[in-house]
């Protein structure tokens, strides 16, 4: 659990235990003027939260971790693995038209692209937009023509820590990333599988669910 709003008498015992540490509760009670009993509730959220570890028989210590270094932590912790979710795909040869159609009923803004398995591009709804005012025939074109592909495509892996992840869509400036395994072909490139996707979308729930102390 981490409590970031912590009240001023944790913040107290904070000082208490930096200055004075290995220190039993008894000592920090007296320091305090308060009795056991009213810390205990106190040192149990530093306790959980990380913030200071009980020693039996020593006393309390200091870990040196401020609630935001929890908070860092904890989303370094988290891998793009256990966020993932599932890729929107369509293969190259599918028109732009029928990708359209894709977007919509999948309710997603970015579809990815693959060709004979392997990821080969991404087509966000800019795109789409941009290439129907410019008057491509929608039913005739595949989506081949229009999409960013490979190797101009960010992607990102599932052990990679889902901050890195959340700051490859910021500095690229674009909505989603697909989670991808490396493979080396028969003629030695490499090549994508295409596993999952990390959008906007999970970066706020992530976000949401941190906040609830979920
Ligand atoms: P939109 O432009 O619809 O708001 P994005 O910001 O995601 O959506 O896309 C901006 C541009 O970046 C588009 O041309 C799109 O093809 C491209 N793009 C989207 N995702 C990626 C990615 N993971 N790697 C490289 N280019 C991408």
């Amino acid at each position: 659990m981490i409590d970031i709003q912590l009240t001023e008498r944790q913040e107290k015992i904070i000082d208490i235990v930096k200055a004075n540490q290995p220190i039993t509760s008894e000592n920090i009670a007296k320091k305090l003027q308060l009795t056991r009993a009213t810390l205990r509730p106190d040192l149990a959220i530093l306790t959980m939260s990380g913030i200071l570890d009980a020693r039996p028989k020593v006393g309390y210590i200091y870990t040196g971790k401020s609630t935001f270094n929890l908070i860092s932590e904890k989303i370094r912790s988290i891998k793009v693995a256990d966020r993932k979710s599932v890729p929107i795909i369509v293969d190259e040869g599918t028109s732009i038209y029928d990708s359209i159609v894709t977007m919509f009923l999948e309710d997603t803004s970015t579809i990815f692209v693959t060709s004979k398995g392997y990821l080969s591009g991404v087509v966000s709804r800019k795109d789409f937009l941009k290439n129907a005012i410019g008057g491509l025939n929608l039913n005739r074109t595949p989506i081949a023509v229009i999409m960013t592909r490979m190797p101009n495509i960010i992607v990102t892996y599932p052990e990679e820590s889902i901050l890195d992840a959340a700051i490859k869509l910021i500095e690229h400036e674009i909505d989603s990333l697909p989670v991808v395994k490396e493979e080396i072909l028969s003629n030695g490139e490499k090549a994508y599988k295409l596993i999952g996707r990390i959008t906007k979308t999970t970066i706020t729930r992530l976000f949401v669910e941190l906040g609830n102390n979920e």
